[in-house]
Parts: structure tokens; C-alpha cells; sequence
């Protein structure tokens, strides 16, 4: 089941869909269209959805967020269907080339997107029309990750940075030092709104982004308190009293997890005392 639905916030259009192999949509993405410009290009499972919806409107660019294939599933279509340039950061460039596999959970929920190798590297800003965004570096999440930040209108396009105040899980491979630097540094933007990919923050979208630092200094801080004591990622997750959501763990063939949380912050410190 594919569900379809929109937001209109000032001239920002937000399209946010679902799919599910069966019953309700869990998991939702949105991709946003402001004057001319289109903001990732959501799941391959909506791919039909995602076509019919944009159709009518006047893409005449695509700017991707970075590789995960619940942004980059539909960009080769896109792209033909609007006759346009596709930009992105110079590390999702690359990385688009040739993405990483994805897990089957991950294929069931979002489906797998294709390589793609024209996607024009550019930093610093990105204009259109009416708006100049400021590109914005933002890794942890995944490396090549980027923020659109327009200073006028104190609109923020931040990706997967936020999705919750509250994070119960990470992929194998994020950094939450990379994550807390990225979100202090956002934090010192001007913003009220957060257009997130995932549960866009239309009123006190600062304070939400503030609660997840201090979520993340506060997780990291209790984790490298025990890891430098010499415990074991395990002895830390039990001494922490941390619970393992199971079902998700499961879904996604073993790539999310809590325990992911606190090898993210020793690896952390491994890298980097
Ligand atoms: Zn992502």
C-alpha cells in the first residue's frame, strides 16, 4: 500500500509518501519542492506515486541531500521527466557512482535505487529564483549529508539531522561525534523551520533540534564515561539499562540498532580520544 499526502507551509510544497508491502505505511519520506527546485526524490516503492504527484510541477532542478535510497530512488527518473540538472555534494557525487548495498528490510520498506553518475558536485550555494540557499556540510548521519539553509525566510532543509528529539537506534557506520558537531553547528543558524525528510518541525524547530544534542552529548558522555573504565560495549549497554527494540533490529536484517548507538560513540573515541 502506497500512501500520498502534502504540506503546504508558506511556498514551501512538502510530499510525503508511504509504502508498505502490507497494511499501513510505517515509515514516511518527504521531498520538498520550493520555486523551481526539488529537494531529493524520495523511495523507488512510491516511485509511481512520486511521478504523478511531481508531473505538474516546474522542476527545473533536483538538489539531493545525500545517498541513502530513501532520497536518491526515483533520480534518473526525475531527471528525464524534467529535463534537468541534478546537483548534490561533491562526496554524494562519488558516492552515487556506486552505492553501498542495502539490507532486504531495507529493499522491502524503500527499495533499492540505481547508480547514477551525473549528479553535479557544488558547495557553498545553490540559488533559484526567488532564494539563495546556503549548502551546508552536516555529516554523521552518512558522510556526504548537507543542509539547505535559506537566511531569509529561516527555512531549514535538514535532511535526516533531526528525524526525532529522541533516537533509539543507529545504522551500523554513523558517528554521533560527527552528528553532535553537525547539529552544534546548525544550532548557530538563524531557523524557525525544519523541513526534515522525515517529520518536518513547522513551529519550535530549534528547541526539538536543541533536545536531540542534548540527547546525543548526554548519551555520549555516559558511554565514553564507561568505555573509558575499560567496560565492553555489551557491559555498557547493560550497565546503562539500554533496551534493544527487537522488532526493529529484525526489520531491518540486524542495520538499526541501540547497540549500533554505543559502538557509533567507541568507535568514536577510538578514532579521536
Ligand atoms: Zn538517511
Amino acid at each position: 500500500m502506497v500512501i500520498t499526502e502534502s504540506l503546504k507551509h508558506q511556498e514551501v510544497l512538502g510530499l510525503k509518501f508511504g509504502y508498505a508491502p502490507i497494511g499501513r505505511p510505517q515509515l514516511w519520506v518527504y521531498i520538498y519542492f520550493i520555486d523551481g527546485l526539488l529537494i531529493d526524490t524520495g523511495q523507488r516503492r512510491a516511485s509511481k506515486q512520486i511521478l504523478e504527484n511531481t508531473e505538474n510541477l516546474a522542476v527545473d532542478q533536483i538538489f539531493i541531500t545525500h545517498h541513502h535510497e530513501d532520497h536518491t530512488g526515483n533520480i534518473r527518473a526525475m531527471q528525464e521527466k524534467h529535463s534537468c540538472e541534478v546537483f548534490g555534494s561533491e562526496k554524494c557525487s562519488q558516492i552515487m557512482k556506486n552505492p553501498p548495498g542495502i539490507s532486504t528490510a531495507q529493499w522491502l520498506v524503500w527499495g533499492n535505487r540505481d547508480a547514477y553518475d551525473h549528479i553535479q558536485p557544488i558547495s557553498e550555494t545553490l540559488k533559484t529564483n526567488k532564494h539563495h540557499f546556503q549548502i551546508i556540510p552536516i555529516p554523521g548521519h552518512s558522510p556526504d549529508m548537507v543542509a539547505l539553509y535559506e537566511p531569509q525566510q529561516k527555512w531549514l532543509f535538514s535532511a535526516d539531522l533531526f528525524i526525532n528529539s529522541y533516537i533509539g537506534y543507529f545504522l551500523e557506520g554513523e558517528s554521533m561525534r560527527d552528528q553532535i558537531e553537525s547539529t552544534k553547528r546548525i544550532l548557530e543558524l538563524d531557523f524557525d523551520i525544519m523541513f526534515c525528510a522525515h517529520n518536518p518541525q513547522l513551529t519550535d524547530a530549534k528547541s526539538s533540534l536543541k533536545r536531540k544534542m542534548d540527547f546525543l552529548e548526554s548519551f555520549f558522555e555516559q558511554v565514553a564515561t564507561l568505555h573509558n573504565k575499560g567496560y565492553s560495549d555489551r557491559q555498557i549497554f547493560k550497565s546503562l539499562k539500554l533496551k534493544e527494540d527487537h522488532f526493529v533490529k529484525f526489520l531491518s536484517g540486524g542495520q538499526l540498532s541501540k547497540i549500533n548507538m554505543v559502538r557509533s560513540v567507541v568507535s568514536d573515541i577510538e578514532r579521536k580520544p
